[in-house]
């Protein structure tokens, strides 16, 4: 029998309108049954809504220190649960145990960071001299905000979205994404332990057509932060436009790395390697296009190919070097874009095969694969895959490797291999890319500085994490007091 789990809706834990659930599988092993969640209804949704409008006020003028010290002790308990939501978050999202320990730890982190910062939101003096009058800007609150994220860190975004919004004063409804909801379930049973307001914080399961369409045109939503598909984001950015909400959509990517001549060639297999096979390659930064210098290309292809050989795959729950795909369907997806690349006349060194056995039938496994002779208008080469399977393409100079690396409609993190600092900066600057690095893999952030995308990764107005996270969720007043 698996657990039923249920919505939390103004601090209580509800069944659906419908009566319906839906069950959560382990991709690792089918046959095991994570939970069920509750197939919710557009009126479940709304109800949530007017739960988070209903104490609004409340939490808005809760003073700062005593919303952060909620965060903060939710931050403890979740500390105290590490292994058992790592466990949680390996069992339905397929990550291995290490990468799934290093998501917890980043929730934990980021709920105590923002804890800390609802002490202090910002705001300046900007008083003239000699004048009666003084000038001052504080933040507040936007008022009741919709979180909506998808399954790939199934409590890490949760997080970074819902820690600044309840440190801002805002109260929330998240949903989920229905591949991976139970993790973020247990944040929402750690933040009613912590001793949340009701009302304050909501958590609604079922499908995104459904429950996702009250979460972005209701007229009580002051504003949507999405993490998910660049196709479903532009859908909730036009729904969101209507009465003028605030949005932020966090999408797709397509990331390069450049590798160039100075290179050491075994430090960059390594760091495209990490980027693009780690968490199975299902990260919006991970590195899907290897750019490497004609210099160096065949020895890179060689090493990335051994690389790719070298990944030891298996349950999540084993701490392998690579778990399976959360669903069959990303599985197929990801098998489908090996076969278009072995269409357009792109090279497989090795991998994109499903994985068969007693060991894996029962799981979404692939091999890793990588393909060279890749060319920049071959779709392996411009859509995103959302799977361990790698181009590279060759180049023959800087000038060649910056414009085929800004030549897709995304532009959400990019990296250069190089030993040149002339060329990592003009790298850095001509980069059309929310996030550069320098000799580092495309994946991976720090939760105190800015992330977001250029072009169709993000709506680009606002970026999510450190006080940029604020700034989505707050407005400026400026105050003239004479
Ligand atoms: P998705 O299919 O777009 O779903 C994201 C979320 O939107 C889910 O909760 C989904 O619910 C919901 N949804 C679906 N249709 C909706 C609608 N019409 N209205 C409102 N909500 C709706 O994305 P995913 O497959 O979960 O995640 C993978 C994608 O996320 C990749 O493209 C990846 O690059 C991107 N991503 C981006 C970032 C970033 O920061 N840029 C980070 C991580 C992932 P259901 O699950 O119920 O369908």
């Amino acid at each position: 029998m698996s657990t039923v789990h249920r919505n939390y809706v103004d601090g209580e834990w509800v069944e659906s309108r419908s009566g319906d659930t839906f069950e959560v599988l382990n991709p690792a092993n089918t046959g095991d049954v994570v939970g069920e969640f509750q197939s919710s209804t557009s009126e479940d949704a709304e109800a949530a809504i007017d739960a988070a409008v209903a104490t609004q006020d409340e939490w808005a003028t809760t003073p700062g220190p005593e919303r952060g010290a909620i965060l903060t002790e939710t931050a403890q308990l979740l500390d105290e649960r590490k292994d058992e939501l790592t466990e949680t978050l390996t069992r339905e999202e397929g990550k291995t145990l290490d990468e799934a320990g290093g998501e917890v730890q980043r929730a934990i982190d980021i709920f105590r960071y923002y804890g800390e910062k609802a002490r202090d939101l910002g705001g300046t003096v900007k008083s003239p001299g000699g004048t009666d009058t003084e000038l001052y800007t504080k933040r507040e609150p936007l008022g009741t905000v919709s979180l909506i994220t998808p399954w790939n860190y199934p409590i890490a975004i949760p997080a970074w979205k819902l820690a600044p919004a309840l440190a801002a004063g805002n109260t929330a409804v998240l949903k989920p994404a229905s591949a991976a909801p139970t993790v973020s379930w247990k944040l929402f049973e750690a933040l009613d332990e912590a001793g949340l307001p009701d009302g304050v914080a909501n958590y609604v399961t079922g499908s995104g057509s459904e429950v996702g369409r009250p979460l972005t045109d209701h007229e009580d939503v002051d504003a949507v932060s999405f993490t998910g598909s660049t196709a479903v984001g532009t859908a909730v950015a036009q729904a969101a436009a209507d009465d003028l909400k605030r949005v932020q959509c966090e999408m797709g990517g397509k990331n390069p790395t450049v590798v160039m001549p100075s290179a050491d060639v075994d430090q960059a297999v390594d760091i495209v390697g990490a980027g693009a096979f780690g968490v199975t390659g299902q990260a919006c930064t991970a590195c899907s296009r290897a750019i490497v210098h004609e210099d160096v290309y065949d020895e890179f292809v060689a090493g990335i190919a051994d690389y790719a050989e070298s990944i030891e795959i298996g349950p999540g729950l084993e701490n392998p070097d690579m778990g399976p795909h959360v669903t069959s369907s990303e599985l197929e997806s990801t098998l489908e874009y090996v076969d278009v690349a072995d269409d357009e006349g792109a090279t497989l060194e090795t991998g994109g095969q499903r994985l068969t056995g007693d060991e894996y039938d029962d799981g979404y496994y692939v091999e890793p694969a990588v393909f060279s002779d890749v060319t920049g208008d071959m779709r392996i080469a411009t859509e995103e895959v959302f799977g361990p399977v790698l181009a590279v393409l060759k180049v023959e100079s800087f000038e060649e490797a910056v414009a085929v690396a800004n030549d897709v409609e995304y532009g959400l993190s990019a990296s250069i291999v190089t030993q040149d600092l002339t060329e990592a900066n003009r790298f850095a600057d001509r980069v059309e890319s929310g996030v550069a690095k320098v000799n580092e893999k495309t994946t991976g952030l720090e939760l105190h500085v800015p992330f977001g995308g250029y072009k169709q990764s993000s709506t680009d107005t606002y970026r999510e994490q450190g006080d940029a996270g604020l700034d989505f969720f707050t407005s400026t007043k400026t105050v003239y007091m004479n």
